[in-house]
């Protein structure tokens, strides 16, 4: 066993990871229909007026309100009925005093009216077939939507920064846009290591387990605004692991899980070392201790081929020099690494508290802020960490009942509802104490 070189606090672990992550600069256009929860890349002005034209915003009659002044129920104005306008529709003619058009919500207005009057302030007029009876003075321009109302041609629609949401995308395609160009989002190489993790469906030979990491980290990196790709589970060697992050370095981020603590076997530091700095490994919370960052350099010559002198110099391996295929051309020149312990509670949670930040800042998102609520805590906890420690809890009738079992077992999180913090200087918190609870 190799101890480790030192547990940083958490918030100073996470300021060093945030201001090591630059906001991906990759766009692309998507099509509107896929754009909800993407961040807009450019500013979007709009090519035309929206509405293009003044239309009605009830169904009623397009008049002169000069014409209804004297209007009352007792003593209604009569106008005569000339045409019909409905929606796509445009009336050629010209409304004259005396005379009124029906109209639909969203015609256009005809030339010479002023102002809508609704259907329900109207009456057929009897006394001549044709007429319309109006019991209501109109007040000019009154149930018109202006041209350009809405928005004008040149005005923003979404700037660069923005959040799609369907009300944006609705903006977008109320100005004729298909597409909207946005940030890429950035991908994230997940890798559960370890000899002993199969996939499910698969046969489970004695003494391995199925992996939980990597569909609890996927599951995090696509809420949060990740494209997550998860890569073949390498064994526990330098060497697999060495192959292995040589090819996930196509991806902005780098999720390894297990290996990261200081087992002979957890060998994630050492490959670290090669391929880039390490900005922390141990972190001092609970749980979640083995935890690394480091900032990885692509190694690669301008052809994009990993240098074999540096690869070869610590860790020889004759049989395994074919670089990934289809890899070498997607290589970036930066990736960040975040080295999760193998425990999948401990995994998980700091997903939420680490990987989930730093992949929101790389996505272009703004923070998370997760809901919380305070309520009294059902029973007594004993802490005896001397770390900062996120303690699951479930929700039972407005109490929070202790969920943690231990940092191996996922029902710690799946059976709980989010999470307490509990410093590292409290040792107990009796019955009935009011605890903040972060919601998963
Ligand atoms: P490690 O961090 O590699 O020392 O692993 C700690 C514990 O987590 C061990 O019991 C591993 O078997 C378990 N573990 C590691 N990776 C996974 C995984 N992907 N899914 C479930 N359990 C895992
Ligand atoms: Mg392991």
């Amino acid at each position: 066993m190799r101890p480790f070189i030192s547990t940083m606090p958490f918030p100073e672990a996470l300021t060093l990871a945030l201001d090591a992550t630059i906001p991906i600069s990759r766009t692309e256009h998507v099509a509107l229909g896929a754009a909800d929860g993407r961040v807009v890349s450019h500013d979007v002005v709009s090519p035309l007026d929206v509405p293009p034209f003044d239309r009605s915003a009830m169904d009623g009659y397009a008049v002169q309100s000069a014409d209804l002044k004297s209007a009352s129920a007792s003593a209604p104005v009569a106008l005569m009925c000339v045409a019909r306008i409905f929606t796509g529709e445009v009336s050629i003619g010209e409304l004259r005093s005396g005379e009124c058009i029906q109209i639909a919500t969203g015609a256009p207005m005809p030339n010479g009216a002023d102002a809508v009057v609704m259907v329900e302030e109207t009456a057929e007029g009897i006394a001549e077939v044709g007429t319309v009876l109006f019991t209501v003075p109109a007040k000019m321009q009154q149930n018109i939507g202006r041209r350009a109302a809405d928005i004008a041609v040149g005005a923003p629609v979404v700037t660069r920064g923005q959040v799609l949401t369907p009300s944006r995308i609705g903006a977008l395609a109320a100005t004729g846009h298909r597409t909207v160009e946005v940030f890429a989002k950035p991908t994230v190489a997940i890798v559960s290591t370890g000899n002993e993790v199969v996939q499910p469906g698969l046969p489970l030979p004695p003494g391995h387990i199925y992996d939980i990491n990597r569909f609890t980290l996927e599951a995090v990196a696509r809420r949060h605004g990740g494209a997550p790709v998860a890569l073949a589970s390498p064994g526990d060697s330098l060497d697999e692991l060495m192959r292995v992050l040589d090819a996930a370095m196509a991806h902005d981020l780098i999720v390894f899980s297990g290996g990261s603590s200081v087992g002979d076997r957890d060998l994630v530091r050492d490959v670290i070392a090669e391929r880039g700095e390490m900005l922390f490994h141990g972190i001092a919370v609970k749980p979640g201790k083995p935890t690394a960052f480091a900032v990885l350099d692509n190694p690669t010559t301008t052809s994009g081929v990993v240098s074999p002198s540096s690869r070869q110099r610590e860790f020889p391996r004759p049989t395994v020099e074919t670089p990934v295929a289809g890899l070498k051309a997607k290589r970036l020149p930066r990736s960040l690494f975040i080295g999760m312990p193998g425990n999948p509670t401990s995994c998980l949670s700091n997903a939420y508290i680490l990987m989930v930040p730093v992949l929101r800042k790389l996505a272009g998102l703004p923070a998370w802020e997760p809901r919380t609520v305070t309520v009294p805590l059902a029973r007594r906890i004993i802490s005896a960490s001397d770390r900062h420690q996120f303690y699951t809890v479930r929700l039972v009738n407005g109490q929070a009942e202790p969920a943690f079992k231990g940092s191996g077992d996922i029902t710690s999180m799946a059976n709980a509802d989010g999470y307490m913090e509990i410093p590292a200087t409290t040792e107990s918190i009796g019955a009935g104490t009011m605890v903040t609870v972060t919601l998963f």
